[in-house]
């Protein structure tokens, strides 16, 4: 990686970009960040996690968040149409704040794109394109890129970073390794007027007989999704319209919740996530956001991990050197891997299986010992924090595992697993 960056494009202006444009902004960089105006009339990445708080404060946006949101005091995961489990934020007992929000998605791009604005962060809108220069891996914006911007940076900028999303652009160019998650599912969803209501106005999180589904409480609106593998799509229609309605209308938990409801855009969908670049930097470019790697819907933790990754990459950009960026994509790369766990006890039906166990043995001494404990880093999960208290790790890891193994030797349940996997 070069030393002594003073100029940097920013490919992208979504979230991850246009935060690390203000936080570079503020340490003094020339910055400029090439962004696409028009967007989609819905985007995903509605729920917020507590863990992201903190930085929106250090941002300077949570009041305005705060303003077209609605406020997500915790998260609600059912088992089947019936059975709701509740996790306030508060049973954390962290160090994160209890609430996060659920926020038009639309609304909360155009905040951190206007705080970037008015703190003086230079936009362009054009898609960047890159080319090689022939020197290794390195990389430069294409000279009708350049000439579209009237040479802001006198030349080539000294750093490029990659903050484009699912576009991956850098990854995509250099056809950089990636680690594809196992789950091919494709996403589907919309806003949705006068479904059940949901009040206090926490996620709800459906396991459902194929696939799952979200319901996020929106102002005046909910966002639902559902999460399919695509072999059981194909039967439901030909459109992607016709494919959510009717699945809509075919799973009973989905009929339960929004029957009474009406449509009210158009419906979007999402497919090929889990795809994660296994290269974070390069001679002078680096990556950021879900252009470095996107896990999972499942849990939230899209935004707050690309925001998160453009805060630590502030730190170094500058002065960094080849350690420090190293030392960023090892992170990076493991904090990915720490969430991949979590995710996995999701779809492989561990979760719900401890929280079947949990219900059958809740009159139990063990029961009564163990149900705080449970209560507190199952909350973790939802509120961000569980990735990062290794305690908190090491005792999911264990009651999603080993416990619920070593309960089953021992007959003190003879539930399986695979029947509460998401198929
Ligand atoms: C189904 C699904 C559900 C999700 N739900 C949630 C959720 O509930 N909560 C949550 O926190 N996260 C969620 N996410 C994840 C979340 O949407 C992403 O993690 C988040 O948008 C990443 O932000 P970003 O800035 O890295 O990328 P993006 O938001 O994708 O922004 C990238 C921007 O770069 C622009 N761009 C691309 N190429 C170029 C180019 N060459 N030149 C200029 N501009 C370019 C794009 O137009 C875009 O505006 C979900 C994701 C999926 C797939």
């Amino acid at each position: 990686m070069k030393k002594n960056i003073k100029t940097i494009a920013i490919i992208g202006g979504g979230p991850s970009g246009c935060a690390l444009a203000t936080l570079l902004n503020r340490r003094g960089f020339k910055v400029a960040v090439f962004y696409v105006a028009k967007r989609p009339e819905i985007i995903v990445g509605e729920s917020l996690v507590p863990a992201i708080i903190p930085m929106l404060r250090e941002l300077g946006i949570e009041d305005e968040v705060k303003s077209y949101s609605t406020y997500k005091p915790g998260a609600s995961v059912w088992v089947n149409k019936d059975e709701e489990a509740t996790s306030p934020f508060g049973f954390g007992e962290g160090s994160l704040p209890p609430y996060a929000y659920n926020v038009p998605r639309v609304n909360f791009d155009k905040t951190v794109f206007d705080l970037a604005v008015r703190e003086g962060v230079q936009f362009f809108e054009q898609i960047a394109k890159i080319e090689k220069t022939g020197n290794g891996d390195e990389l430069k914006l294409s000279d009708e890129t350049i000439k579209g911007i009237n040479d802001f940076f006198k030349g080539q900028p000294d750093l490029i970073v990659d903050a484009s999303g699912r576009s991956r652009t850098i990854s995509r160019f250099l056809n950089l390794t990636t680690k594809n998650g196992y789950r091919k599912d494709i996403a589907l969803f919309s806003h949705m007027t006068g479904t059940e209501k949901i009040e206090p106005f926490n996620i709800h999180l459906h396991r459902l007989e194929k696939g799952w589904a979200w319901r996020i409480p929106l102002p005046g609106r909910t966002s639902v999704g559902v999460v399919i593998n695509p072999k059981h799509l194909e039967s439901y229609g030909a459109t992607k319209e016709e494919r959510y309605d009717n699945y809509l209308k075919s799973e009973p938990t989905l009929q339960k919740f929004t029957s009474m409801g009406k449509r009210d855009t158009a419906v979007m969908q999402y497919d090929n996530y889990q795809v994660i670049s296994q290269k974070m930097y390069g001679t002078n470019w680096v990556l950021t956001g879900d252009a470095g790697g996107f896990l999972d819907p499942i849990f939230s933790s899209g935004l707050f991990l690309a925001i998160k990754g453009s805060f630590r990459l502030a730190n170094i950009i500058g002065d960094g050197t080849n350690p420090e960026y190293s030392r960023y994509q090892k992170e990076q790369l493991l904090e990915l891997k720490m969430w991949q766990r979590l995710v996995d006890t999701w779809y492989s039906g561990s979760l719900f299986t401890l929280f079947k166990v949990g219900q059958d043995r809740m009159d139990t001494a063990l029961g009564r010992k163990l149900g705080p404990q449970f209560q507190k880093h199952l909350t973790r999960i939802f509120s961000g924090e569980a990735v990062y208290v290794g305690y908190s790790r090491r005792f999911l890891n264990f009651v999603t595992g080993s416990m619920l193994t070593l309960m089953k030797v021992g007959r003190l349940h003879n539930r399986n697993i695979k029947d509460l996997e998401i198929k």
